[in-house]
């Protein structure tokens, strides 16, 4: 068992896998999970609960289930050089850095050079899959807009970097066999540029000098693909000059990537720049991506759970391509994979794939509220925890998992109901991730930090003679890049709503917007200054009595006034609308709030 591997050429084996690991999920599971307990036994981790005995059941019996908290001073431990075997009988060789925060910094996963041959295994079936439903994709290639980020350095000398950058430097992306389902427009030398800018502009530019090949284009989730889109807007006219000249600008002074993309040009192209032209000056841009690339069959972006709100935005750029959610994955591990990719996007389910890690799952009652978009889903009581191969369709649960990388039974956070099943393997939607309610790009905003931010910012409020009496929030994304929005409303000792353009409300109203940004988490705080994916924060002051009319309307739609709670994060178009008619005034954040990268200390033992 351990890796499994399937070769991407060989397709009609690549299905009979799958087909395979989902008929025995239940006997794959136990396999994976004795194989992680045999291994790892002797670790001091779990050497604590099972005395050395690898058994499944003393297992779950007494090994509890944990969140970050509980894990966190075994990764500071390994940062600061202690070795693996804490936790990994395998050597952990880097820190993955996930987008969930603790205290305010990024969460680390370990990693160990195996599950890098799990994770490719995993990338190597969605062609198969693919392959089923659009026919054709091995004449011509994909655009697809992969970033590295920066990485950094732990104490005791391990790098810690997001899961992907980890795994587009590696040997196994670098190297992967050739495969005529999976050449790629971009250069890996303008995927593994570190420059952003340089990045995205260099593969933009090879995207478009190969459009006439290019059949599927796409990112790893909306907001980027969107984002990319906005550069486009912003930089056609150099792009197409590049193509004219065939040459690349001379901002682009990575040695290796100017040199991969002027490979790719070749020569001056007049009549392909001028094409591109005449295509990027008509306004709206609506279905630029299929003007741009003609042959392109459909989006491989994840436009499900937070990212389900780009979906209009990407229908336009579109133009009604499919968009495809290809696969689940997270930094702790990689789950699974949609098996039915042309479904809509609200139908999307993905199948866990049982080799990946052992799966357990903690039964959630959904609690929904009156907005429709949202609902929180809570634990019953005593946490009761289920086998993959026993959760029920219909119901919800919050995902646990046991990698092979040194993390049991561990709660990513992440909610899921099961829609049903692939032989004996369950298939999921995903609902929403546990506490976070405002989400841009891979940022993850919870209640509590929010309300943290807000105490802070109404501070400030106090010496003008305010007080904010209720507030609310929601992320704009009808417009890259998307940005939070607070509605606030105010109790004022002035009269009129007219004071709230005086200059000093003015100065202390954007005071108040960056104040909150600069107490987000670093994630936020990344997104917004080094990567410019999320834009100023906004309030909207509201007039007097805002917030009792959207009390009336959630009333209206279900919530019972006694247990009335004015909802912190709200989705339902309705509900932003009618508080959106009561604006009084708009104020946006001046300053990038401060950020830098994570720094790891040095803990004296
Ligand atoms: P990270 O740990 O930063 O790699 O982020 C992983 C998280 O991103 C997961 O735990 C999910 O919350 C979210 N995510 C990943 N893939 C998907 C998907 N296909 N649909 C919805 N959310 C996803």
């Amino acid at each position: 068992m351990v890796v499994l591997s399937c070769d991407p050429n060989d397709l009609g084996s690549s299905l009979r896998l799958i087909e395979e690991l989902t008929a025995n999920a239940e006997r794959v599971q136990q396999q994976v999970l004795d194989e992680i307990l045999t291994r790892n036994a002797d670790t001091e981790y779990l050497h604590g609960f099972l005395k050395g005995r690898a058994s499944r059941e003393l297992f779950r019996n007494a090994v509890p289930v944990v969140d970050y908290d509980h894990v966190k001073p075994y990764i500071d431990r390994l940062a600061n050089g202690e070795p693996s075997r804490i936790i990994s009988s395998q050597p952990i060789l880097e820190l993955l850095t996930s987008s969930g925060t603790s205290g305010g910094q990024p969460k680390m996963m370990p990693s160990t050079a195996e599950e890098l041959d799990r994770k490719t295994f995993l990338y190597n079936l969605l062609i198969p899959v693919m392959n089923q439903y659009v026919t054709g994709l091995d004449e011509g290639k994909c655009m697809y807009l992969l970033f590295i980020k920066p990485e950094i350095s732990t104490p005791s000398g391990l790098t810690a970097r997001p899961v992907l950058t980890s795994y587009y430097k590696s040997s196994h992306f670098r190297n992967r066999p050739f495969n005529k389902f999976n050449v790629y427009t971009s250069p890996d030398e303008a995927i593994l540029c570190s420059d952003s800018k340089q990045s995205m502009f260099c593969q933009l530019l090879c995207g478009l000098a190969q459009r006439d090949e290019v059949l599927r284009v796409g990112a790893v989730f909306a907001s980027a693909f969107l984002r990319a889109i906005k550069f486009l807007e912003d930089h056609w006219p150099e792009l197409c000059s590049n193509i004219r000249a065939g040459s690349v600008s001379s901002w682009i002074t990575g040695a290796a990537c100017r040199d991969s993309v002027n490979r790719v040009l070749a020569r001056p192209n007049p009549e392909l720049a001028a094409a591109i032209e005449a295509e990027c000056s008509k306004q709206p841009w609506e279905a630029i991506v299929k003007r741009l690339w003609p042959r392109t069959k459909y989006v491989d972006v994840i436009v499900t759970g937070s990212m389900a709100q780009y979906i209009p935005l990407l229908e336009f750029y579109s133009g009604g391509l499919p968009l495809v959610s290809t696969m689940y994955a997270s930094s702790e591990c990689y789950f699974g994979i949609n098996l039915r990719p042309l479904d809509l996007p609200s139908d999307v389910s993905y199948t866990l794939l049982p080799n990946m890690a052992y799966f357990e799952f903690i039964e959630v009652d959904r609690v929904t509220d009156a907005d429709d978009a949202g609902g929180e889903c809570n634990c019953t009581g005593d946490l009761k925890v289920v086998d993959l191969v026993d959760v029920e369709i219909g119901r919800y649960y919050e995902i646990v998992v046991t990698t092979f990388t040194g993390l049991y039974r561990y709660r990513v956070g992440d909610i899921l109901m099961v829609t049903g099943f692939h032989h004996a393997a369950p298939q999921f939607r995903f609902v929403h991730r546990r506490n976070v309610v405002l989400s841009v790009d891979t940022d993850k905003t919870s209640e509590e930090d929010l309300l943290k931010a807000v105490t802070q910012a109404k501070l400030l409020l106090e010496p003008l003679g305010y007080l904010l009496t209720e507030y609310t929030s929601y992320a704009d994304t009808s417009s890259i890049p998307g940005h939070y929005v607070l509605f606030w409303e105010l109790k004022t000792r002035a009269t009129s709503d007219d004071e709230l353009s005086t200059a000093d409300v003015q100065a202390v109203m954007e005071n108040c917007c960056s104040t909150i940004e600069s107490c987000l988490d670093a994630v936020y705080r990344r997104c917004r200054s080094r990567d410019r994916s999320i834009g100023p924060l906004e309030i909207r002051v509201v007039r007097g009595g805002a917030f009792d009319a959207l009390m009336d309307y959630c009333v209206s739609q279900g919530s019972s006034v006694n247990q009335y709670k004015t909802p912190r994060c709200i989705k339902s178009r309705e509900a932003i609308q009618l508080l959106e008619e009561k604006v009084a005034g708009r104020f946006f954040s001046r300053k990038l709030p401060f950020w830098e990268p994570y720094r790891m200390e040095i803990k004296a033992s």
